[in-house]
């Protein structure tokens, strides 16, 4: 297969894929999709992108509580966050970060959930995943914090920053990965700052069932999608879309230290 893909970021476990499951992996393997990484948003998915990552090789989990749901926390939630943080199918913890444009979670409880997801992140030396809405200069600042400790090593996930918040990020370490939204119609200013983000510290993503790219916006995203990512970062930077792909598969898999395993279907649908 001339392209290999990894989809850094999508949510496998939502209840929108839980008619179709194995047509979407069918799909994302035809697409060149060789592994996904499931993210969870609070203890109960964040269990269920393992079991996921149990039955596929080709799909990895990354466990945590999203800065949305971190008032939803349940005594002994963290401690199984904790706990899954070291099964061996887990590459990554979050996603955390911060949400200021839903504010219906005090920044408080964001702030100490952001923290407490990067000491985890080190204590098990797996790298930490980051949603940032509407709060660069906060999610800058916890950054900075951290890095006086020790190096970061990270993801802005779907990032949709501008070139500083780009600038700062790359320089406390972390990489940038970009999704769908790059490839919306009036996203010049985001492709303009994806120009200048080093080959090094790309990733591309979906966030399915969120954030399709343009020729299916509005439609339920899905991981064989994350293509029309790589072919537009192909563009940007002047290269071919497999070389890109190739390039943000690299990264990737040095990041989140993967196998290269790939996106095996089980047996038959019956399996499941
Ligand atoms: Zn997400």
């Amino acid at each position: 297969m001339a392209t290999a893909l990894v989809d850094t970021h999508c949510h496998p476990e939502s209840d929108s894929f839980r008619q179709d499951f194995e047509e979407v992996l069918g799909r994302a393997a035809a697409a060149g999709v060789v592994q996904l990484l499931a993210i969870g948003i609070s203890a109960a998915t964040s269990q269920a992108v393992v079991l996921l990552s149990n039955r596929y090789p080709g799909i990895s989990a990354v466990v945590g509580v999203h800065p949305n749901h971190t008032h939803e926390i349940r005594p002994g939630d963290w401690e199984r966050i904790e706990e899954l943080a070291y099964h061996p199918r887990v590459v990554g913890i979050g996603e955390t970060g911060l949400d200021n444009y839903w504010k219906d979670v005090p920044l408080d409880l964001q702030y100490d959930s952001f923290r407490r997801h990067i000491q985890l992140s080190r204590r098990c030396d797996k790298p930490f995943v980051v949603h940032c809405r509407e709060a660069e200069a906060e999610v800058l600042e916890v950054l900075r914090e951290a890095s006086e400790t020790a190096p970061l090593r990270g993801v802005m996930h779907s990032f949709c920053g501008n070139e500083a918040t780009a600038r700062e990020c790359l320089q406390l370490g972390m990489f940038l990965s970009f999704s769908g939204m790059l490839t919306y119609r009036r996203n010049d200013a985001l492709r303009a700052v994806a120009a200048q983000v080093p080959l090094d510290r790309l990733l591309i993503e979906t966030d399915a069932p969120y954030l399709a790219p343009q020729q299916y916006r509005g439609k339920r995203n899905e991981p064989a999608w994350v293509a029309d990512t790589c072919a537009c970062l192909a563009e940007v930077h002047g290269m071919s879309m497999e070389d890109m792909a190739t390039i943000t598969t690299v990264n990737a898999r040095r990041l989140f230290r993967l196998d290269c395993e790939a996106l095996n279907l089980p047996p038959s649908v019956d399996a499941v």
